[in-house]
């Protein structure tokens, strides 16, 4: 999971000139666009970058926060989404709903 991650930052940030698609899933159908052209033997597309270099040095050390082992190993085991759960009726007078928040008037 946290190569997978790790392989969407980087396939967000290739260009034409820099295609980083290593950690990205191989064959002919991966979503890949790159790594599916090269197996199925025809021409990679052009690259349309997410965002650059300079903004990904800022977005990197926040996908490495969520894809740190510990953090993972308790979103494995649900227990994040538990104590959201716990919490949830704390903030059930400020918020409605757990999918669209409100705003106290
Ligand atoms: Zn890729």
């Amino acid at each position: 999971m946290k190569l997978g991650v790790m392989g969407g930052f980087f396939h967000m940030m290739s260009t034409d000139n820099a295609p980083n698609h290593r950690l990205c899933p191989k064959g002919p159908t991966s979503w890949c666009k790159y790594n599916r052209a090269l197996a199925n033997n025809q021409t990679t597309p052009p690259h349309n970058p997410t965002f650059t270099p300079d903004i990904g040095k800022y977005v990197f050390p926040v996908i490495k926060r969520l894809t740190d082992t510990k953090l993972l190993r308790r979103c494995v085991k649900m227990t994040t989404k538990t104590r959201m759960r716990v919490s949830m009726p704390r903030f059930g007078s400020v918020a409605q709903s757990p999918n669209l928040p409100t705003f106290p008037q």
